[in-house]
């Protein structure tokens, strides 16, 4: 046997080596699906599967590029560099540039991001003279996202009067107008966007049976990771493309599907069985990520779905510390506990600043972490959000760009034609816009052909755009010839964009001559990159589109050592050694939005199974009394999630049933002198112990049928006997005087004059004291 495949255990070696046929790999978080997808195509290729036949898609690129690079680890990495690995959106963009002349677009179309959609869509509610309340353009948005992600055309739409009916119901009549209207404006631009990726590999694949039998016989051997949250639109392709050979594998968990809200449906898994022939099915069982307390822990709230695959997931590892609870006054205090937490435990494990990832529901909640971190002098980065290449800055320079790759390009014609001011202004560009619909052109076209056509623009302004196209074209003939870093240090320096920042002199001005440094730094990155690779150059418009195509994973490239803050959708697939998952809170986590239904519930329910199984050793859970929503502050209740977890795996750091706030209490003792040792010594109150190694088959069959035990406060055991008058030591405040003790059993704290801190109120159950 080869020495990689020792690496996985029994379960996982068996759909490693089924080389042939459909197969499904269904296993709970950090049982190592994606280690089977990995191996799985490293095994091919040793037993002469050419990689020129793979395909694999992953949920990042990210992942793709780890994959990979373990891959060449094991069979070489010039044979690896020919394998097709990436997000849907990356390899069908890839595709569809080979085949887009038989959709009547250009191989160099440009890909519309999210906020080129929008803006489209608003200049066609503006322009149809439709109240903007009503229809909101990101509402519009999401609901033509949501037509292509079902594949209902703009024909499709209008063949349904249901559909109709439904939009008139939410008063929106005029959708599929606006539908239409934006479908030509992006076609006219030579523009697909996200969804269209997905939309148009389809179309592609459904009206042209040679294209759809080229690449059946190139892609044999498909695997597909986190399939749990592919969309209706992906696993057609899939679908289509697996038919012939029927070499497919996926792997998944029901368990952490968590993009319904995008279109993700939850059936592509559990009807798998019924799409091929012959599914061998494979569940993996063991757990090598987290200890023993987060998978039970874990394991005891996805128990209270309905709708789920009865699954196990055990662990060999260690019990770990139990998960902590804490309660904090406010956000600030929530970010400052975890920030102290987080420098704490690093500086008594030695451990680095990519060893902690701090998780939460909504973007916002980044702020206040954010602060406190920075307080602390703690390196973070912040993935999602408002992406690098979407600042301001950043998007000018790309627009130049993607303007003199595809010169039909509206969005980005309309940025830069006037930045800096060249004096065209917008009656000009209004009326460049109606020419271009009233001949079916774009504007550039209409532009180029001024002189032919009769408008009313005067001669300076005519001389002006004259030298804009000019411009344009110049660097696009220089495009055809140098590559991307060439092409894009040339465009910041001669488009006067660097100039005009450097006059502007502010801060801010300087901050963003840096972005655009940082930019330029990045593109050549990736063309040294590119360059390696056998079916690359470093192009312009190969850089293009992986900027295009980045995930909000992707888009940071350095990769330095930082605690790293995300929401919990964007942590799907990774793992941390400390996790914090903050914001706690009834209507925040589960989200108000999401409390409709029973469904809904779940799959808030679901997002919290994969935050929590993110960690490795420990996780932390937070809450705050009041935190300000809307800009009114208002009363927090605990997340029900909390409550959820069998209390045998949980430990709080406030008395849980101690709902007033004593802010006497001093916050150090949250976040400075947790007593870990102290966590970890609370037996278990009641209910089935975790395994403490491999179970037997009785254990298992046990541990199947186990019900977590009722949700009783925990009651944690506290030993230090102490009356006033005793002398005591602290680890941080030294020596001190017990002067009154109050509250009892968990509750039970300590007033103490310390010699270097002063006077202090510690809970005893958490405070690390030493009876002299
Ligand atoms: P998720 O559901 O979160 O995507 P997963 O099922 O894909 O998780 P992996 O990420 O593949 O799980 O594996 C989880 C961790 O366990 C990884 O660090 C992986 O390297 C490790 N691992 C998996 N299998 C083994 C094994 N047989 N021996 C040692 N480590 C393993
Ligand atoms: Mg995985």
């Amino acid at each position: 046997m080869e020495a990689y495949l020792a690496e996985l255990n029994d379960a996982q070696r068996a759909p490693v080596l089924q080389k042939d046929g459909a197969m499904i790999v269904i296993a709970g978080a950090g049982s190592g699906k994606t280690r089977v997808l990995t191996y799985r195509i490293a095994y091919l290729m040793n037993q002469g599967v050419d990689p020129f036949n793979i395909l694999a898609l992953t949920f990042t690129n990210k992942a793709a590029r780890e994959m990979k690079h373990r891959i060449s680890q094991i069979v070489g990495s010039s044979e690896a560099k020919n394998l097709w690995m990436g997000t849907f959106h990356s390899i069908f963009a890839k595709m569809l540039r080979f085949e887009a002349d038989k959709l009547g677009y250009p191989s160099n179309f440009t890909i519309y991001d999210t906020q080129d959609s929008q803006s489209v869509i608003r200049a066609i509610i503006k322009d149809m003279q439709l109240d903007k309340d009503v229809y909101k353009y990101k509402q519009v948005y999401s609901r033509i996202s949501s037509y292509k992600n079902s594949l209902i055309t703009v024909k499709a739409y209008f063949q349904n009067p249901e559909l109709k009916e439904a939009d008139a119901m939410a008063k929106k009549p005029r959708m599929g107008e606006i539908y239409k209207a934006y479908v030509d404006r992006c076609f006219k631009a030579g523009a697909m966007d996200f969804d269209d990726l997905l939309l148009k590999t389809n179309e592609l694949l459904n009206r042209f049976p040679d294209v759809l039998h080229k690449y059946q016989n190139r892609f044999r051997y498909i695997l597909v990771d986190e399939y749990q949250d592919t969309n209706h639109s992906q696993y057609l392709i899939v679908k289509a493309l697996s038919d012939k050979f029927q070499n497919i594998c996926v792997v998944g968990d029901d368990a952490q599907s968590i993009y319904a809200f995008r279109g993700a449906n939850i059936n592509n898994i559990l009807n798998f069985q019924k799409d091929y022939d012959n599914v061998q099915m494979y569940r993996l069982e063991q757990n090598y990520r987290s200890t023993k307390n987060i998978v039970n822990a874990a394991n005891s709230v996805i128990d209270k779905n309905q709708t789920k695959l009865e699954k196990v997931v055990w662990t060999a590892n260690d019990d770990g510390p139990k998960i902590v609870v804490n309660r904090l006054l406010t956000d600030g205090e929530e970010g400052r506990f975890v920030a102290s937490s987080i420098f704490e435990t690093k500086m008594q494990n030695q451990l680095n600043n990519d060893d902690f990832a701090i998780l939460y529901r909504t973007n916002a909640q980044s702020r206040a972490m954010e602060d406190a971190l920075r307080k602390k002098d703690i390196p973070y980065r912040i993935y999602g959000g408002l992406s690098f290449y979407q600042r301001k800055e950043i998007k000018d320079v790309l627009s130049y760009l993607r303007l003199l790759i595809n010169p039909k390009d509206e969005e980005a014609l309309k940025r830069v034609i006037n930045y800096p001011t060249r004096g065209i202004g917008q009656t000009t560009m209004d009326r460049l816009g109606i020419a271009a619909n009233q001949y079916g052109k774009s504007m550039f076209e209409v532009i180029e052909n001024l002189d032919h056509l009769d408008l009313k623009i005067n001669k300076s302004t005519r001389t002006k755009l004259d030298n804009f196209v000019n411009m344009i074209k110049h660097f696009t003939i220089l495009s055809e010839n140098a590559d991307a870093y060439t092409v894009a240090d040339t465009v910041a320096k001669k488009t006067g964009l660097l100039q005009e920042l450097k006059k502007d002199g502010t801060p801010e001005g300087i901050a963003r001559i840096e972005n655009i440094e940082e930019l330029l730094n990045g593109v050549k990155d990736f063309v040294e990159g590119q360059k390696e690779l056998a079916d690359a150059s470093g192009s312009l418009s190969e850089f293009l589109e992986d900027v295009a195509l980045a995930t909000d994973m992707d888009k940071d490239t350095s990769d330095d050592n930082k605690v790293a803050l995300m929401t919990i959708h964007l942590a799907k697939g990774l793992e941390f050694p400390y996790v914090y998952i903050v914001g706690m809170e009834e209507d925040l986590f589960p989200s108000a939005m999401s409390m409709n239904t029973r469904s809904e519930l779940e799959e808030e329910r679901r997002l919290f199974y994969v935050a929590l199984t993110r960690a490795e050793k420990q996780a932390y859970l937070t809450y705050t009394q009041s935190r300000y929503r809307w800009g009114k502050l208002v009363d927090a209740e605990p997340s029900r999630f909390i409550e959820e977890i069998d209390d045998q795996f949980k430990d709080y750091m406030i008395p849980q049933d101690d709902y007033k706030y004593k802010p006497l209490i001093d916050t150090d003792i949250f976040g400075d002198d947790v007593d870990k040792s102290k966590l970890r010594q609370t037996k278990p109150k009641n209910g089935t112990p975790p395994p403490s190694h491999k179970p037997t088959e009785q254990q298992l069959r046990k541990l199947r049928k186990m019900k977590p035990a009722s949700s009783e406060p925990a009651k944690a055991t506290n030993n230090i006997q102490l009356e006033a008058g005793n002398e005591v030591e602290h680890m941080r405040f030294g020596k001190g005087k017990v002067l009154k003790i109050d509250g009892v059993g968990q509750d039970k704290k300590a007033e103490i004059d310390f010699e270097n801190g002063g006077i202090k109120k510690l809970l005893l159950r958490f405070a690390k004291l030493k009876v002299l």
